[in-house]
């Protein structure tokens, strides 16, 4: 695989970043991952202009412009031939010359720039056949989860926990109402009624989640954007997930509690076809 490491492409064994790199040491870096759909990327102004407001919130800010990343991602795609998966952005506050809690003056020293790509099939997945089970966990994160930060070790664990439980993947709860999955939006379905938590510091605004919402309304299904409770969702006749990486998966079981008939719901369903369909055309 050919990787890119702040403005060289290099095969991905002789790239290297510094062990005082402050996202290695810090998780002082922020990332990115846009979807490949026949070779094209999926939404990359959504995905440019989160990672810039992320940028912003920590007072750093990208080595380079917009348009040279999004040539970037492109060469990294005809480098790797790749034609489905994903591409990983990652930009952390650089590499100064000790470890110090206190920033490095942006003036000496560069962010660290790095992005490869990861080859997946995204269309032709098992799970959006069978639907994903979940469990609840408390949600003990940061209060900044609106900024994509490179701290994933709670989620990490999260899906080690689900697996544990022997699911697929977690549902974060906090005051007794679900924030987001470990690395997912979260919904829930009611009648033609799509409830999703509101955007603010919370969750990470997802990127598919607004294209997912934009969809919904326009066929004409009800969105809700408030907190919904774990209590709530148990009930739901429905649940899925949205992330650039899964689309839209349907969530079929929560804490062993099955969903309706425990299979994928219609409107899971459909909203997966519209999303492929859409993104698909709209691709870069
Ligand atoms: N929430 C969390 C915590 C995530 O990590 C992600 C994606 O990685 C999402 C939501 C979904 O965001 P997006 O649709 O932009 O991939």
């Amino acid at each position: 695989r050919t990787v890119y490491v702040n403005g060289t492409y290099l095969p991905e064994e002789e790239a290297k970043v510094s062990v005082f790199d402050r996202g290695f040491l810090f998780a002082d870096g922020v990332y990115e991952v846009t979807s490949v759909l026949d070779g094209k990327l999926i939404d990359f102004p959504g995905h440019a202009r989160r990672l810039q407001r992320s940028l912003d919130e920590l007072g750093m800010s990208s080595p380079v412009g917009m348009d040279v990343l999004l040539t970037i991602h492109r060469d990294l795609i005809a480098k790797n031939d790749l034609s489905e998966g994903m591409i990983y952005l990652q930009i952390t506050r650089g590499a100064p010359s000790d470890r110090d809690f206190v920033f490095p003056d942006p003036e000496t020293t560069q962010p660290t720039l790095v992005l490869f790509t990861q080859a997946k099939g995204l269309i032709d997945s098992p799970a959006a056949r069978t639907g994903l089970k979940v469990i609840s966990i408390d949600d003990i994160r940061w209060g900044r989860r609106d900024i994509k930060t490179v701290q994933l070790l709670y989620p990490s664990m999260g899906k080690m926990m689900a697996k544990a439980a022997g699911a697929d993947d977690a549902w974060m709860v906090e005051n007794g109402f679900v924030t987001e999955g470990t690395s997912n939006n979260a919904y829930i379905v009611s009648g033609n009624r799509i409830v999703t938590r509101n955007l603010g510091n919370e969750i990470l605004h997802g990127i598919t989640r607004a294209a997912v919402l934009q969809f919904a309304r326009e066929a004409q299904m009800e969105v809700e954007e408030r907190p919904f409770s774990i209590d709530e969702a148990k009930e739901a006749d429905e649940a899925f997930i949205t992330s650039a990486s899964t689309f839209v998966m349907p969530v079929v079981a929560i804490d062993g509690v099955s969903l309706g008939d425990g299979t994928p719901g219609p409107v899971a369903r459909r909203l997966r076809e519209i999303y492929i369909e859409q993104s698909r055309k709209a691709a870069i």
